[in-house]
């Protein structure tokens, strides 16, 4: 029989990588404790209108690559991002009457029915956070500073942010019929999409990756030109607090992102171009401070971003200490086993990380065996040893070989893994999610 395979573009996460992944959520998780947010967990189906009216008809989400279905007369989607459903959430509880401003991060699988290839899949994780109730623009430059901090710490290597501010909706429609005006004479350039966008989203059409129509727009009037005052200067205030926070970023006026929702602050931070290349984007972002009323909730403005996961494992120069335990408790024979058993438990009462290889065996293959865990301590425990209530400690890293007496071996054990200046660590650069 053929075996079955995973969906194309949704991937398995084997132990040997897990502990990247866990060390990136946790530097998250603590980033976001730091800063005052906390964690929202909200169901991965949603109803399919929550998406269409908070991402906007004429997106390429919306457009083509929302998993959808029919169950029992429901329209459902598997959500293909964090926002829309986090807005919904802060809705349906009436956060807002209880809280004036609201800090949620949030962290899950996304799905979307893209083309797979480096950095994109069909299933893939975000994390992200919102900041409700809040109209900037000192919390638009903490969120930027906080995720510039955040990527340090994984060791992200060449760190770009660009920021622009889209205005309000009366700058959009201003810069809407300038941008038809400019396009329409070359339409026929454009590519198909684009063609159809310059009727329903024309602003889209700044955002697309085709060549031609990058070229249609390389003199089109940019949106700055039609900002009002307070938006001008909620974009001054952005720049001024991001100056004094030493965050190195640059204006793009070209800017602009997916979801129509966006209005003022707008933000993509990239990273690691040697790695991912043309999908380096690793964080968008960006503010929406007419969605949530748009939805039926109140009229609150907010924030937010998401990170891709994957692309941050893959951006990421940490390396991970690799080992499984610290120690194995290697018993020779059957009457060390049952000791060993005792042993291992006292051994991970102390907190010491073990495994017992329980199968006996020889010394030589239960040495293998703990060099294949990375255990740095092999506790060796024969008849003779058994006989004179005594073990074999063995550190694998320091070279040394001790006789401990039986009630000593936690101690000793715990001391030599405290100095873990020998600590072995394998290297995991090379490796990324699949
Ligand atoms: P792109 O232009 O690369 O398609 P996007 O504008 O669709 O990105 P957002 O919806 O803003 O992306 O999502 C935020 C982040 O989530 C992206 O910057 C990226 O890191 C990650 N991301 C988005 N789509 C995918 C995907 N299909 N697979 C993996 N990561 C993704
Ligand atoms: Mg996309």
């Amino acid at each position: 029989m053929t075996p079955l395979r995973a969906v194309k573009g949704m991937n398995d996460v084997l132990p040997d990588e897990v502990g990247r992944w866990q060390r990136v959520e946790r530097a998250y998780a603590r980033s976001m404790a730091l800063h005052g947010f906390r964690e929202v967990r909200t169901p991965y189906v949603e109803p399919t209108a929550l998406f269409v009216r908070a991402i906007g008809e004429v997106t390429d989400i919306v457009e083509k690559e929302m998993y959808s279905f029919d169950h029992r007369g429901e329209a459902l989607t598997l959500r293909p991002e964090g926002t829309a459903s986090a807005a919904r959430a802060y809705i349906e509880h009436a956060v807002h009457g209880r809280e004036p401003v609201t800090r949620w991060w949030y962290t899950g699988p996304m799905f979307r029915a893209e083309r797979p290839q480096r950095g994109r899949y069909r299933q893939f994780f975000q994390v992200g956070a919102e900041i409700f109730g809040d109209e900037g623009p000192g919390c638009d430059a903490e969120m930027i500073d906080m995720l510039v901090g955040f990527l340090n710490e994984l060791a992200v290597p060449g760190i770009e942010v660009v920021v622009n501010t889209l205005g309000g909706p009366s700058t959009r429609e201003q810069y809407r019929a300038a941008l038809v005006a400019h396009l329409t004479p070359k339409a026929e350039s454009l590519s198909a999409d684009s063609q159809r966008r310059l009727g329903t989203n024309p602003l889209r059409i700044l955002d697309s990756k085709s060549e031609s129509d990058k070229a249609a727009v390389s003199d089109a009037p940019t949106l700055h030109d039609f900002l009002g005052a307070g938006d001008r200067e909620h974009f001054e205030r952005l720049r001024a607090a991001l100056d004094a926070l030493g965050t190195p970023y640059s204006v793009d006026p070209r800017l602009v992102r997916g979801l129509d929702y966006y209005t003022r602050t707008l933000f993509e931070i990239r990273g690691a171009h040697d790695k991912l290349g043309a999908g380096s984007t690793l964080v968008g972002g960006g503010r929406y401070d007419g969605m949530v009323a748009a939805l039926g909730g109140p009229s609150v403005p907010a924030i937010g971003f998401a990170a891709g996961l994957e692309r941050l494992l893959i951006a990421s120069d940490l390396t991970e200490a690799t080992n499984t335990v610290d120690a194995l408790v290697a018993p020779l024979g059957a009457g060390a086993t049952t000791a060993g058993l005792v042993l291992a438990r006292d051994l991970r009462r102390a907190g010491v990380r073990c495994e017992i290889d329980t199968r006996g065996g020889s010394l030589k293959s239960q040495l293998r065996r703990a060099n294949t865990l990375g255990a740095r301590i092999v506790v060796i425990l024969g008849d003779s040893e058994l006989a004179e209530n005594v073990v074999q400690v063995k550190d694998l890293a320091a070279h040394t070989q001790d006789r401990v007496g039986r009630d000593d071996v936690v101690r000793a054990v715990a001391l030599r893994l405290a100095d873990d200046t020998a600590r072995m660590v394998a290297p995991a650069a090379s490796r990324e999610p699949a």
